[in-house]
Protein backbone atom coordinates (compact mmCIF):
# COMPACT_ATOMS: atom_id res chain seq x y z
CA UNK A 1 0.00 0.00 0.00
CA UNK A 2 1.30 3.68 -1.03
CA UNK A 3 2.94 5.18 1.88
CA UNK A 4 2.81 8.85 3.22
CA UNK A 5 6.10 10.65 3.20
CA UNK A 6 5.89 14.46 4.48
CA UNK A 7 8.53 17.32 4.36
CA UNK A 8 8.78 19.72 7.10
CA UNK A 9 10.72 22.13 5.74
CA UNK A 10 10.51 24.40 9.24
CA UNK A 11 11.52 27.92 8.84
CA UNK A 12 14.15 27.37 5.84
CA UNK A 13 14.23 28.16 2.50
CA UNK A 14 13.73 31.05 0.06
CA UNK A 15 11.38 31.68 -2.75
CA UNK A 16 14.31 31.05 -5.26
CA UNK A 17 15.19 27.76 -2.86
CA UNK A 18 12.08 26.71 -2.77
CA UNK A 19 11.05 26.70 -6.59
CA UNK A 20 15.14 24.88 -7.43
CA UNK A 21 13.97 22.47 -4.82
CA UNK A 22 10.28 22.00 -6.62
CA UNK A 23 12.07 21.92 -9.66
CA UNK A 24 14.68 19.17 -8.55
CA UNK A 25 12.24 16.90 -7.01
CA UNK A 26 9.96 16.76 -10.13
CA UNK A 27 13.32 15.06 -11.88
CA UNK A 28 13.12 12.43 -9.22
CA UNK A 29 10.97 9.40 -11.05
CA UNK A 30 9.91 6.50 -9.76
CA UNK A 31 8.23 7.63 -6.61
CA UNK A 32 4.58 5.97 -6.47
CA UNK A 33 3.87 7.14 -2.87
CA UNK A 34 1.88 10.12 -1.46
CA UNK A 35 3.97 13.11 -1.04
CA UNK A 36 3.71 16.49 0.83
CA UNK A 37 6.11 19.49 1.57
CA UNK A 38 4.99 21.86 4.64
CA UNK A 39 6.12 25.22 3.71
CA UNK A 40 6.82 28.04 5.75
CA UNK A 41 3.46 30.04 5.76
CA UNK A 42 4.82 33.33 3.48
CA UNK A 43 5.53 30.72 0.56
CA UNK A 44 2.55 28.23 0.71
CA UNK A 45 -0.03 30.58 -1.83
CA UNK A 46 3.10 30.40 -4.15
CA UNK A 47 3.41 27.12 -3.99
CA UNK A 48 -0.01 25.85 -3.11
CA UNK A 49 -0.92 24.98 -7.39
CA UNK A 50 1.93 22.79 -7.80
CA UNK A 51 1.26 19.04 -8.59
CA UNK A 52 3.25 17.81 -4.88
CA UNK A 53 0.53 18.84 -2.27
CA UNK A 54 1.96 21.45 0.50
CA UNK A 55 0.75 21.52 3.92
CA UNK A 56 1.09 24.81 6.07
CA UNK A 57 3.37 23.80 9.19
CA UNK A 58 0.94 25.80 11.69
CA UNK A 59 -2.59 27.35 11.98
CA UNK A 60 -4.47 29.71 14.35
CA UNK A 61 -6.51 27.83 17.03
CA UNK A 62 -9.08 30.80 16.46
CA UNK A 63 -11.46 31.39 13.43
CA UNK A 64 -10.71 35.26 12.79
CA UNK A 65 -10.06 38.96 15.12
CA UNK A 66 -7.37 40.39 16.80
CA UNK A 67 -4.85 37.78 16.65
CA UNK A 68 -1.79 39.70 15.43
CA UNK A 69 0.48 37.61 13.16
CA UNK A 70 -1.93 34.64 12.84
CA UNK A 71 -3.17 32.64 9.94
CA UNK A 72 -6.37 31.08 10.10
CA UNK A 73 -7.92 27.87 9.05
CA UNK A 74 -10.15 30.04 6.58
CA UNK A 75 -6.80 31.42 5.24
CA UNK A 76 -5.42 28.73 4.27
CA UNK A 77 -8.47 27.29 2.63
CA UNK A 78 -8.69 30.24 0.50
CA UNK A 79 -4.66 29.81 -0.62
CA UNK A 80 -5.78 26.23 -2.12
CA UNK A 81 -3.92 24.60 1.19
CA UNK A 82 -5.39 21.16 2.33
CA UNK A 83 -2.83 20.20 4.66
CA UNK A 84 -1.72 21.54 7.65
CA UNK A 85 0.66 20.42 10.62
CA UNK A 86 -0.49 21.12 14.23
CA UNK A 87 0.79 20.56 17.42
CA UNK A 88 4.51 19.86 16.30
CA UNK A 89 7.03 19.71 19.79
CA UNK A 90 8.70 23.11 18.05
CA UNK A 91 5.24 24.88 18.23
CA UNK A 92 4.48 23.95 21.42
CA UNK A 93 7.78 24.71 22.95
CA UNK A 94 8.36 27.78 21.39
CA UNK A 95 4.51 29.35 21.13
CA UNK A 96 3.84 27.14 24.71
CA UNK A 97 0.69 25.09 23.05
CA UNK A 98 -0.96 23.33 24.65
CA UNK A 99 -3.51 20.25 23.80
CA UNK A 100 -6.29 22.12 24.53
CA UNK A 101 -5.27 24.62 21.98
CA UNK A 102 -4.44 21.65 19.40
CA UNK A 103 -7.83 20.93 19.89
CA UNK A 104 -9.12 23.73 18.64
CA UNK A 105 -6.63 24.28 15.77
CA UNK A 106 -7.79 20.64 14.62
CA UNK A 107 -11.56 21.66 14.95
CA UNK A 108 -10.54 25.03 12.76
CA UNK A 109 -8.81 22.45 10.54
CA UNK A 110 -11.90 20.43 9.86
CA UNK A 111 -14.11 23.18 9.29
CA UNK A 112 -12.47 24.50 6.29
CA UNK A 113 -12.08 20.51 5.04
CA UNK A 114 -8.04 20.68 5.89
CA UNK A 115 -6.39 17.89 6.60
CA UNK A 116 -4.56 18.15 10.23
CA UNK A 117 -1.42 16.26 10.32
CA UNK A 118 -1.15 16.03 14.29
CA UNK A 119 2.29 15.90 15.85
CA UNK A 120 2.68 13.96 19.25
CA UNK A 121 5.80 12.23 21.02
CA UNK A 122 7.29 12.19 24.57
CA UNK A 123 10.78 14.37 26.14
CA UNK A 124 13.49 11.44 26.95
CA UNK A 125 12.58 12.17 30.73
CA UNK A 126 8.93 10.49 30.25
CA UNK A 127 10.23 7.77 28.29
CA UNK A 128 13.24 7.47 31.30
CA UNK A 129 10.33 7.38 33.74
CA UNK A 130 8.31 4.56 32.03
CA UNK A 131 5.38 7.37 31.27
CA UNK A 132 4.95 6.83 27.68
CA UNK A 133 1.85 5.10 27.33
CA UNK A 134 -0.09 7.89 29.82
CA UNK A 135 1.79 10.42 28.15
CA UNK A 136 0.33 9.35 24.84
CA UNK A 137 -2.73 8.44 25.99
CA UNK A 138 -2.98 11.83 27.52
CA UNK A 139 -1.83 13.97 23.85
CA UNK A 140 -4.59 11.80 22.00
CA UNK A 141 -7.17 12.20 24.44
CA UNK A 142 -9.33 14.86 22.73
CA UNK A 143 -9.02 12.68 19.27
CA UNK A 144 -10.56 9.14 20.64
CA UNK A 145 -14.17 9.50 19.87
CA UNK A 146 -13.54 10.88 16.33
CA UNK A 147 -14.84 9.18 13.57
CA UNK A 148 -12.52 11.20 10.58
CA UNK A 149 -9.76 10.21 9.37
CA UNK A 150 -7.04 10.87 11.30
CA UNK A 151 -3.06 11.21 10.84
CA UNK A 152 -1.16 11.27 13.41
CA UNK A 153 2.80 11.82 12.99
CA UNK A 154 4.49 9.73 16.40
CA UNK A 155 8.02 12.38 16.81
CA UNK A 156 9.79 11.13 20.04
CA UNK A 157 11.18 14.91 21.10
CA UNK A 158 14.85 13.39 21.80
CA UNK A 159 14.97 11.99 18.04
CA UNK A 160 14.33 15.25 16.66
CA UNK A 161 17.00 16.58 14.77
CA UNK A 162 19.48 14.38 17.18
CA UNK A 163 20.38 11.14 14.85
CA UNK A 164 18.75 9.10 17.35
CA UNK A 165 15.87 6.90 16.44
CA UNK A 166 13.88 4.23 18.19
CA UNK A 167 13.94 0.78 16.99
CA UNK A 168 11.21 -0.74 15.12
CA UNK A 169 10.03 -2.33 18.29
CA UNK A 170 9.59 1.28 19.77
CA UNK A 171 7.84 2.56 16.78
CA UNK A 172 5.41 -0.46 16.57
CA UNK A 173 5.01 -0.57 20.09
CA UNK A 174 3.65 3.11 20.29
CA UNK A 175 1.66 3.19 16.91
CA UNK A 176 -0.27 -0.73 18.37
CA UNK A 177 -1.36 2.17 21.33
CA UNK A 178 -2.17 4.90 18.91
CA UNK A 179 -4.40 2.29 16.51
CA UNK A 180 -5.94 1.09 20.04
CA UNK A 181 -6.63 4.55 21.18
CA UNK A 182 -8.05 6.07 17.93
CA UNK A 183 -10.39 4.25 15.44
CA UNK A 184 -9.51 5.56 12.27
CA UNK A 185 -5.78 6.57 12.02
CA UNK A 186 -2.72 6.83 9.74
CA UNK A 187 0.27 7.02 11.49
CA UNK A 188 3.79 8.79 10.29
CA UNK A 189 6.74 8.54 12.47
CA UNK A 190 8.88 11.15 12.71
CA UNK A 191 12.66 11.96 14.26
CA UNK A 192 16.21 12.12 12.31
CA UNK A 193 14.47 9.83 9.33
CA UNK A 194 16.91 10.10 6.62
CA UNK A 195 17.58 7.98 3.20
CA UNK A 196 19.82 5.63 5.17
CA UNK A 197 17.16 4.51 7.75
CA UNK A 198 14.08 5.25 5.79
CA UNK A 199 13.80 2.01 4.08
CA UNK A 200 14.22 -0.31 7.32
CA UNK A 201 11.41 2.39 8.98
CA UNK A 202 8.75 2.16 6.32
CA UNK A 203 9.01 -1.60 5.16
CA UNK A 204 9.50 -3.15 8.57
CA UNK A 205 7.80 -1.20 11.30
CA UNK A 206 3.90 -0.82 11.50
CA UNK A 207 3.60 2.58 10.27
CA UNK A 208 1.63 4.59 7.25
CA UNK A 209 4.56 7.02 6.52
CA UNK A 210 7.23 9.47 7.45
CA UNK A 211 7.68 13.24 8.63
CA UNK A 212 10.82 14.53 7.60
CA UNK A 213 12.17 17.49 9.03
CA UNK A 214 16.42 18.15 7.73
CA UNK A 215 16.84 15.65 5.07
CA UNK A 216 13.51 16.62 3.54
CA UNK A 217 15.80 19.82 2.09
CA UNK A 218 17.80 18.00 -0.08
CA UNK A 219 15.60 17.08 -2.62
CA UNK A 220 17.53 14.46 -3.95
CA UNK A 221 17.44 12.75 -0.51
CA UNK A 222 13.98 13.37 0.01
CA UNK A 223 12.95 11.64 -3.23
CA UNK A 224 15.36 8.90 -2.35
CA UNK A 225 13.12 8.67 0.77
CA UNK A 226 10.18 8.72 -0.86
CA UNK A 227 11.30 5.48 -2.97
CA UNK A 228 12.78 3.48 -0.49
CA UNK A 229 9.36 1.40 -0.30
C1 LIG B 1 10.49 17.29 12.49
O1 LIG B 1 10.88 18.29 13.07
O2 LIG B 1 9.29 17.14 12.21
C2 LIG B 1 11.47 16.27 12.16
C3 LIG B 1 11.04 15.08 11.92
O3 LIG B 1 12.79 16.69 12.13
P1 LIG B 1 14.09 15.83 11.76
O4 LIG B 1 13.72 14.90 10.64
O5 LIG B 1 15.10 16.85 11.35
O6 LIG B 1 14.46 15.08 12.99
Amino acid sequence: MSKLIVANFKMNGTKSSITQWFNDFSMEKNISNEVIVALPALFLFDFADNNISVAAQNVSSHSSGAYTSQISAEMLKDCGINYSIIGHSESREFLKETDEDIFNKYNQLIKYSIKPIICIGEPLKIREDNLLQSFISSQLKQFEDTDNELIIAYEPIWAIGSGLIPTVEDINEVSELIRGLCKNVKILYGGSVNEENASNLLNNSNIDGVLVGGASLDPKEFANIAQSC
